[in-house]
């Protein structure tokens, strides 16, 4: 007998859960290298530099504070969360970015038989979760104008209902009062994930106090320009953070971030005049893509959803990154003739809107 005969070729053996091994990984914006010539309109960062006093605060970071484990609570930054937004630290998480208490509310919440439920589209990472959880997942589709589902998701009865507001992609703002009648009539946590909320209007800290459920959710990456460092908070009554707590990594937010963050949060000057900033380039850019024919949907975060003209967003999208600037591009059927574009600086938005101009115009001219 030949001695190879036997040998078979490898069968596709898993070392996995089958909901891992069929999983659609989340696939984050494409980020260039540092350095790259690339006006960089595509994950909804600051295009702005940080707070100065945390610059401050990085250079001037104790070498000791490295050598040492982190404080497991993030108790600096947990601190001075507590005076900028006057709640009791024992009311507020820290987190590796907001995705990591997504991931531990998401943890600790769900499985098997304990839905997590969100209105659609919406941030691609809340289903992700769930199904690397083994939960089962409710999207509700949002109606028309992007306007909340509330009896729906109230029918859905998750474990974990989760609203982005503003929500990504969309851009637009549910009022806190419909966020309220929901929470009232659910049984399961409400997130309400305020990642853009300080380019909004209103906000719905003020849900905590009356409503047990409710998690508020914000992070340093947009409205702090701090992406980079991974800091973000969860904002609830105490029995929800000491569940939150028993789920998370021992040492989930680093030396570093606890204390830079802490003195970003505390510039609120700083941060309040680069928000106004962008909200001024938002209304531009708005009003000038609208000339350009283009529909674009009432935006309370730091980007706008957009239709071209003729909604061929792929070739759009494909001609704009051929020209060094990278919008963001969603590859699923509600959204295929549409992008979602990042508020830039001014000068930004004006090499944009040059090259976005001449790419309708050759579509135009070749038909
Ligand atoms: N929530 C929403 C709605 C987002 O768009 C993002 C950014 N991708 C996040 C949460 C996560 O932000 P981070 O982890 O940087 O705090």
């Amino acid at each position: 007998m030949d001695p190879l005969t036997h040998i078979h070729a490898p069968c596709p053996v898993s070392f996995f859960r089958s909901s891992i091994d069929t999983l659609r990984p989340y696939v984050p914006g494409r980020q260039p290298a540092p350095g790259a010539r690339i006006i960089k309109l595509n994950t909804n960062e600051n295009p702005y530099a940080p707070s100065g006093r945390a610059l401050r605060a990085l250079r001037d970071l104790d070498p000791d504070r490295l050598r040492r484990y982190p404080d497991p609570l993030g108790h600096e930054f947990r601190e001075a969360v507590s005076e900028v937004l006057a709640v009791d630290p024992t009311w507020v998480l820290p987190g590796n970015g907001s995705d990591d208490l997504l991931t531990m509310l998401v943890r600790a919440a769900t499985g098997p038989g304990r839905p997590v439920v969100f209105p659609s589209p919406t941030y691609v990472l809340y289903r992700t979760l769930a199904e690397i959880q083994d939960a089962p997942v409710v999207a509700v589709p949002f109606g028309d104008s992007f306007t909340l589902p509330v009896e729906p998701l109230r029918a859905a009865q998750g474990a974990l209902t989760l609203v982005a507001n503003p929500n990504s992609p969309s851009g637009t703002a549910t009022p806190t009062d419909e966020l309220a009648t929901l929470a009232g009539a659910l049984d399961g946590l409400l997130v309400i994930d305020e990642a853009y909320a300080a380019f909004a209007d209103d906000n719905a800290l003020a849900l905590v106090e009356r409503h047990p459920n409710v998690v508020i959710l914000r992070t340093l990456s947009k409205s702090h320009g701090l992406a980079g460092l991974r800091l973000g908070f969860a904002v609830a009554q105490p029995p929800v953070i000491e569940s939150l707590i028993k789920v998370k990594d021992s040492y989930n937010v680093d030396a570093v971030a606890a204390h830079v963050g802490s003195a970003a949060i505390r510039d609120t000057a700083y941060t309040q005049t680069v928000v106004e900033r962008i909200k001024a380039s938002r209304t531009r850019l708005a009003a000038a893509l609208r000339t350009l024919g283009c529909q674009v949907w009432p935006s309370q975060a730091n980007f706008l959803l957009v239709r071209p003209p003729a909604g061929d967003a792929s070739r759009v999208y494909g001609a704009l990154e051929a020209e060094g600037i990278l919008v963001r591009y969603f590859a699923e059927p509600s959204l295929s003739e549409l992008l979602r574009i990042t508020v830039g600086t001014e000068e930004d938005l004006t090499a944009f809107l040059t090259a976005f101009e001449t790419i309708l115009h050759d579509a135009s001219t070749r038909r």
